[in-house]
């Protein structure tokens, strides 16, 4: 099998597995409880903080853990628009995972949302979004990498904007963090998600950094765990988990990992564009997440590419892993302008620091004759051809 879809989620690191384990066996304790036994979890969940603190450059009492990416985006949204504040107006974009677009318009008609568009490049326009921001606006919300074609938005600048105007920022990470340096010290953020297993720990944990200062009110509420900001006993385990892989992201992106991912993802892009005829890049490739392809082939319907590649035993993505299966077209494509045709006929290649250059090669070439045979077999209509899966 060839693994090609790190953006939905990853191989749990060995070194990750190996730090976890005792936690699952006999280091079993309770974090609140007074015995060594318990005293031995807390202090991991310490060690673990310093990790995911320093992976972030942020603060150990800026780092909320949480179950997901999920939970720490409706967290930060929740938080905005409960902690000591009348406001009822969000401002996000039109191509947020839904985790945070779903659980911002559960709150309405309580609350207001506007969302910027993006240009074909998939990227917000940053004097739009400065008018977008009201007296009455609560946060602004805006994700750093979208997870299904890798377009980074202009995180640093939003900040500002938002800080000029008084106004809370929440960013969700959580497909940006692993991939490329996270300085939370350099922006104006007041919340940042991010989820473990999208570098190499396992599913089930994430974080959310709470900068000192910024107002927040729980979203779990129960014992007085994580310092009262997210109540619940805390899964142990899965936290050393997202501490050793914050420790080992950190190691890779300072010694070269981001230019590595990037350049096994272009050698992937060069031997496919070498090959194949009316293949496309889709959005803005230099403001992309390093690892992440996102490429459309005329006359070819992802769903048939899918079927094809799975049967050769590679595992690549159509839109998101969360709207795989639908055969939709991807509202992020949608977003970006491109009409159905396009983003019915694009694929999403994520690559690791696990990828070898050998995987990439043999992956390319099953790309490659894929699509060939789809042509070869297409209706004349243009219809997809669906194959059995
Ligand atoms: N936000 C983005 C950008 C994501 O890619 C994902 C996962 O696909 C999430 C949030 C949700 O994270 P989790 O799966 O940890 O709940």
């Amino acid at each position: 099998m060839i693994y090609l879809d790190n953006n939905a989620t990853t191989k749990v690191h060995p070194e990750v597995f190996q730090a976890m384990e005792p936690y699952l066996r006999d280091e079993f304790g309770n974090p609140s409880t007074g015995y060594d036994l318990g005293k031995r979890s807390n202090e991991a969940i310490n060690k673990a903080r310093e990790q995911v603190s320093s992976f972030l450059n942020a603060n150990e009492e800026e780092i909320v853990f949480t179950s997901c990416g999920t939970e720490s985006d409706n967290a930060a949204i929740y938080s905005a628009l409960n902690a000591k504040t009348e406001k009822r107006h969000i401002v996000t974009t039109s191509v947020e995972h839904s985790a945070v677009i779903l659980f911002a318009k559960s709150m309405m008609p309580n609350i207001e949302i506007t969302e910027l568009g993006v240009n074909s490049d998939g990227v917000i326009d940053l004097n739009e979004l400065e008018n977008a921001i009201r007296k009455d606006t609560a946060l602004v919300t805006i994700m750093w990498a979208n997870n299904e074609t890798g377009i980074c938005q202009p995180i640093h600048e939003a900040a500002k904007i938002v800080q000029a105007k008084n106004t809370l920022f929440h960013t969700d990470a959580v497909n940006a963090a692993g991939k490329i340096n996270i300085d939370t010290n350099k922006s104006p953020i007041d919340f940042l998600s991010i989820s473990g297993h999208k570098f190499h720990a396992p599913k089930g944990i994430g974080a959310l950094f709470v900068r000192s200062g910024s107002p927040f009110s729980p979203f779990l509420i129960g014992g007085g765990q994580e310092n009262g900001k997210r109540a619940g006993t805390e899964a142990v385990a899965q936290i050393v988990g997202l501490g050793k892989a914050a420790e080992l992201a950190q190691q890779r992106i300072s010694s070269n990992g981001t230019e590595k991912l990037a350049s096994l993802r272009d050698r992937l892009e060069k031997n496919i564009f070498k090959k194949i005829e009316g293949a496309h890049h889709n959005g803005c490739q230099k403001r992309r997440l390093p690892n992440t392809s996102h490429l459309s082939f005329e006359n070819v319907d992802a769903g048939d590419l899918l079927i094809l590649t799975n049967e050769k035993g590679l595992c690549i993505a159509s839109g998101s892993a969360c709207s795989t299966g639908k055969r939709e077209p991807s509202r992020i494509m949608k977003a970006m302008g491109y009409d159905d045709e396009r983003a019915m006929s694009s694929v999403r290649l994520s690559v690791s620091s696990m990828n070898t250059e050998k995987e990439i090669d043999e992956a390319s070439e099953i790309i490659v004759s894929c699509v060939k045979k789809i042509r070869s077999l297409r209706p004349k209509d243009g219809g997809p051809v669906i194959f059995a899966s």
